[in-house]
C-alpha cells in the first residue's frame, strides 16, 4: 500500500497533555511513519487527506467489552437462549463492526460463551470480518455458580484453576479474566461477596504469566481487590469502592484500574426501559454513585486508568467508548487525560502499549478522526468523521 498523509487542524497523540495544531500523520504498510506539522502544506499526492476542522488521535482502545453480550435487560442470562453457537458468533461479528465505526480499533474481551470471542479475533485479523483488534480472554474463569458464570468457565480450587486457565490458552486466549467478587448481575450474590480464593486466585494468575498473558480481576471492594493484587492480578475490573489505601497500592505497584462508569450508569438509567431486574438496577445506582468517588481519588493519587466500556452489558451497547470518556472528564480528568486514559493507557494496561494507543512512528496505522476540538470538548469524541485501522480506512 503506498504511503498516505492525514492532516487536521488538530493533532492529538494520546499520550498526555500536548495538542498540535495542524498535524499530520503518514501511514504506510500499516504502520505510522511520521507524525509532524502541516504547517508546510504537506498535503500533495492525490493519496493525501485534509480533513480540516477536525482533530485526529489514536484509535480508541476499549479494555472491557463483551461481544457475546446483547445489551438487552438481562445480557447474562439471555446469552443462554442463543439458538447455536454459530449464530451467537454472527450477532457478534456485527457488534464488533458496529465498536470498529464508532473509532473502537483495540478491544479487550473479558468472557464469552464458549470462547467464541477467540475465533472472532482469528476472522478478524484474518479479515473475514470487520472489527477492532480482539484480545480476546475466551471464558472468563469463576467459582462454581461465581459471577457472570453464563460466560465463565467454572473451577473450584488451584489446581481446577490453573487447569481452566490452560484451556483458555489452549483455545487461543490473549488475555485471562478471573472473577474475585460478585457483580452487579447476580441474583444472589452480593457485589463485596469474594469469590476466587487466594489461592485460586494465585494459582491462575502464575498460571496466566507463565504464558506472558495480562491478568484482569473482577472486582468491586477493597477486600477483592487486594486479594487479585496479592495473587499479581494485573488490571481490576471495576473497583468502583476503590479505598484510598488501595489506589496508593495500586499506583505504587502499576496496576491499572478500568473502573467501566458507563456501565453503572447505562444499567441505572436505562433499567425501567428495558426491564432489567430490579435487583440489578438497585446495585447499579449504588455503584454508579460509589465509582464517581473512586475515579475521582485516583486521579488525584495517580493510579494508572485505563478506559473500559463492559459493552454488552444492559443497556451498554457496543461502540460507546466516548461516554467513558466523558465521566472521566465529570470526576477532574482533562479531554486530553480522558483520551490518554482512552487509547495509550488502555493500550499498556492490556499489554499492547509497544504497538498501540497513540500516534507515534513505528506503531499500528490505527487512527481516529472527530469533528471539532477534543482538547476543548470531550464530546467531539462522538462525532466520529474517519477511522483507520491497521492503515485501512472504514466507512464511519
Ligand atoms: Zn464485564
Amino acid at each position: 500500500m503506498d504511503a498516505r498523509t492525514y492532516v487536521a487542524r488538530w493533532l492529538v497523540d494520546g499520550l498526555g497533555e500536548r495538542v498540535r495544531e495542524h498535524g499530520l500523520v503518514t501511514v504506510e504498510r500499516g504502520r505510522i511513519v511520521e507524525v509532524g506539522s502541516a504547517r508546510s502544506g504537506r498535503v500533495s499526492s492525490k493519496h493525501d487527506v485534509d480533513l480540516g476542522e477536525c482533530t485526529l488521535l489514536p484509535g480508541l482502545v476499549d479494555a472491557h467489552v463483551h461481544l457475546v453480550w446483547n445489551a438487552g435487560p438481562t445480557p447474562h442470562e439471555e446469552v443462554a437462549l442463543e439458538p447455536s453457537p454459530a449464530r451467537t458468533v454472527l450477532r457478534m461479528a456485527r457488534r464488533a463492526r458496529a465498536m470498529l465505526r464508532s473509532g473502537i480499533t483495540t478491544a479487550r474481551d473479558l468472557g464469552a460463551t464458549d470462547s467464541l470471542s477467540i475465533p472472532l479475533a482469528d476472522a478478524i485479523d484474518a479479515g473475514d470480518v470487520e472489527g477492532p483488534t480482539v484480545l480476546a480472554a475466551g471464558r472468563a474463569v469463576a467459582m462454581t455458580g461465581g459471577h457472570a458464570w453464563h460466560i465463565a468457565s467454572e473451577a473450584d480450587g488451584p489446581d481446577a484453576v490453573r487447569r481452566a486457565v490452560r484451556e483458555e490458552i489452549k483455545r487461543g486466549a490473549r488475555a485471562i479474566k478471573l472473577m474475585a467478587s460478585g457483580g452487579v448481575y447476580d441474583r444472589t450474590a452480593r457485589i463485596d461477596q469474594p469469590q476466587l480464593t487466594a489461592d485460586e486466585l494465585a494459582a491462575g494468575v502464575a498460571e496466566a504469566h507463565r504464558a506472558g498473558l495480562v491478568v484482569a480481576a473482577h472486582a468491586y471492594t477493597p477486600t477483592a481487590i487486594n486479594l487479585a493484587l496479592d495473587a499479581g492480578a494485573d488490571t481490576i475490573e471495576h473497583g468502583s469502592y476503590l479505598d484510598e489505601p488501595t489506589a496508593l497500592r495500586m499506583r505504587d505497584a502499576g496496576r491499572y484500574l478500568v473502573p467501566t462508569m458507563m456501565a453503572a450508569h447505562l444499567i441505572a438509567r436505562r433499567a425501567e426501559r428495558l426491564g432489567t431486574p430490579e435487583y440489578m438496577r438497585r446495585k447499579a445506582e449504588r455503584v454508579r454513585d460509589a465509582v464517581r468517588a473512586a475515579v475521582t481519588a485516583a486521579l488525584r493519587i495517580g493510579t494508572p486508568i485505563a478506559g473500559g466500556s463492559d459493552s454488552g452489558g444492559a443497556g451498554i451497547d457496543h461502540g460507546r467508548l466516548a461516554h467513558e470518556a466523558r465521566l472521566l472528564t465529570e470526576c477532574g480528568a482533562t479531554p486530553l487525560q480522558a483520551v490518554a486514559i482512552c487509547t495509550s493507557h488502555a493500550a499498556t494496561a492490556i499489554g499492547l502499549g509497544d504497538s498501540h494507543g497513540s500516534l507515534e512512528e513505528g506503531k499500528a496505522a490505527d487512527l481516529l478522526a472527530v469533528r471539532g476540538d477534543v482538547s476543548a470538548d470531550i464530546g467531539a469524541l462522538a462525532d466520529v468523521v474517519l477511522v483507520v485501522k491497521g492503515g485501512s480506512p472504514t466507512d464511519p
